[in-house]
Formats: structure tokens, sequence, C-alpha cells
């Protein structure tokens, strides 16, 4: 069905998480990733009867849709990389001297220097630390993911029965069902408080807790006691419009500045790592609506 017809009769909800959705569906379109159906509430509730579908209207589905194993995902680009005779090492890496609009080498935490054509600085919510004129555009806010358990042998929370959803309420809460031994995924998608990454505590609060709770008394309420399983506090690197930032550095032509995911870099990172390197390669300049220009017109460095 068309993003269009699905989304004529979106009536009140044709706000921001409105507009989302219809970007969304419009991607899923031309990217020809298989259907999309649309579904009264009736039908929801007779595939899905562990929901409560309770003030929802409708809903759109995505058969073929799915999830990303991140951290197998980036194990993989890991050992490829190593493989293809790749060097890894783990520093913190300080910009050096820019001199003629070059940078002249990096420094590691151990002292050493490195000296390379070009510099890609992918630092995600470190950018504003790394690089200071960044601090007023990359904004690192705090978020909370919690994982519930379920008793042993209950499938209707696990992909066996359940498929990745999206809930366009009042706060955008979404999940991922339980699979690969763990527990049943839920997140606010709000952001939250502005935070500093590399001191932030990393203990979920008694709030989200509850507001994770009440979430689940709402729409999975046969959950609504279940244990904590697990808990994750990371952090969303938004950029003022919440688009990607791909630019070189103003001040030094062999640096490159990458980031701004604002909270969806990593499905579009094989996309984006393409752009990057055709960028570094000079084969390619990148799209402009990526550019720093655009966040930093506002406030010159
Ligand atoms: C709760 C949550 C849910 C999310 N859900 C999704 C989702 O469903 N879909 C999606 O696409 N995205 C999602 N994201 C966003 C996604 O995780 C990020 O957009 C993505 O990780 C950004 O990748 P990055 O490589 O730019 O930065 P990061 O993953 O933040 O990596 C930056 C790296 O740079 C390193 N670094 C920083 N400073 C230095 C330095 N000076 N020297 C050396 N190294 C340095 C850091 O240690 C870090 O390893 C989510 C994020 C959170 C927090």
């Amino acid at each position: 069905m068309e993003p269009e017809a699905l989304l004529s009769d979106w009536g009140a909800l044709d706000g921001g998480h409105g507009r989302f959705l219809r970007t969304r569906c419009h991607a899923i379109n031309e990217g020809g990733q298989g259907p999309l159906e649309k579904l009264s509430v009736a039908d929801c509730a007779k595939r899905w009867p562990q929901i409560k579908f309770d003030d929802v209207s409708w809903s759109i589905y995505e058969p073929d849709s799915g999830y990303l194993a991140a951290r197998r995902a980036c194990e993989a680009v890991l050992n490829a990389f190593l493989k293809e005779g790749g060097e890894y090492r783990q520093a913190q890496a300080t910009p050096g001297p820019v001199a003629a609009n070059r940078m002249q080498g990096i420094t590691l935490t151990s002292g050493e220097i490195l000296n390379a054509d070009s510099y890609v600085f992918a630092c995600g919510p470190w950018l504003g630390r790394v690089f200071s004129f960044l601090a007023p555009h990359i904004t690192p806010t705090r978020q909370e993911v919690f994982f519930f358990g379920t008793a042993a042998g209950d499938l209707r929370f696990t992909e066996a029965q359940l498929p990745v959803w999206i809930d366009n309420g009042k706060h955008l809460f979404y999940g991922i069902p339980g699979n690969h031994w763990r527990g049943f995924k839920i997140a606010d998608d709000t952001r939250g408080p502005v935070i500093d990454p590399t001191t932030m505590e990393r203990q979920i609060s008694a709030e989200g807790l509850a507001a994770a709770r009440s979430y689940l008394r709402l729409r999975f309420p046969a959950l609504a006691d279940a244990p904590l399983a697990e808990s994750r506090v990371c952090q969303y690197e938004n950029s003022t419009d919440q688009n990607f930032i791909l630019d070189h550095h103003p001040e030094a032509e062999n640096v490159w500045i990458v980031g701004g995911g604002s909270g969806h870099g990593f499905k579009h990172g094989p996309a984006l790592g393409e752009i990057v390197s055709d960028a570094v390669l000079g084969l390619k300049p990148p799209p402009r609506e990526l550019s720093l220009g655009r966040l930093l017109k506002k406030s010159p460095i």
C-alpha cells in the first residue's frame, strides 16, 4: 500500500510523530523493502493478544521488518577490517596543531604521535569535547533502556511471537522482543537530560523505571510486574537539526568530522560509511545537507 494512502487518515496525529512515520513509510517504500500493511485495531488484537490496544486507532505492519544485533555487527565489521590488513587500537586521540590548513598529526594517550594523510573523527557525543567549536551543535542526552524477564517458556514476548514495535503515542516508546536469550526491551525515545558522556552515571533512575512499568501496564499488562533483568544507560548525540554531520574541519582540510546520529546513527552506518569513504578518498564530495556550515553559520567559530 502507498504511504500516502496509509497515512491519509492520520488526522489529529499529523504532528511531529505523524511526520516521523510518514517519512519512515516513504523511505521503506522508496527502498523497495517489501510491503506495508495497514491493520485495524481488531486485526492487531487478533494477531497479538499479548498487546492491549486501548486508545489505538490503527497500525502499520511491515512483515519483513526486524532488528539489528549491534554488538555482533560491530564485531563483524572489526573482523573484516582486520582481515583486510587494518590495525585496530584503543586509545584516546587528541587533535594536533593545525598549520597551512592541515592538521599536523594526532597524539595518543601513550604520547605517541600518529601522522596520516587524513584523519576522521567519528567521536559521537564526544565530538564537542574533542573540538570545542562543535559543543553548541552536538547535545548529548541521557537515554535509559530496560530489559524485562519473562517466565520460562513464555514465547509471547519473544521474537517468535512479536515484531519490533514503536508506539506513536504521547511519548514515543519502542521495543524489541526477547531474542538471543535477552529480555524484552523497551525504551522511551524522548530526549532525556543533557549530560556529559564521560562522567554520567550508568544507573537507571527510579522515575525512568516507574515510567517503563507504567507503560507496560498500559500496553503489555502481563509484563507489568515482570522482573527487570537488565538495563542500560547510554546517550544520544543530537545535532541541532537532528541530521548527520560529514564535513572537513573548517580550518584543516585533511580532517573529517562525522557524527550527529541523533539516536538513529547505527542503522545508517553502512550507507554513511560509504559516503564518508568516498569523501575522504576524494571520489565524491559529501552531500551539502550534511555540511557543518548549516550549523555553524549562526555561531561562527
Ligand atoms: C538507547 C539508544 C538507542 C538507540 N537506538 C538506535 C536505533 O534503534 N537505531 C539506530 O540506528 N541508532 C540507535 N541509537 C543511536 C546509535 O547508537 C548512535 O547514533 C551511533 O552509535 C553513533 O555512532 P558513532 O560511531 O557516530 O558514535 P559512537 O557509537 O558514540 O562512537 C564514538 C566512539 O568514539 C570514541 N571516542 C570519543 N572520543 C574519542 C577520542 N578523543 N579518542 C578516541 N576515541 C574517542 C568513543 O569512545 C566511542 O567509541 C541508539 C542510541 C541509544 C543511546
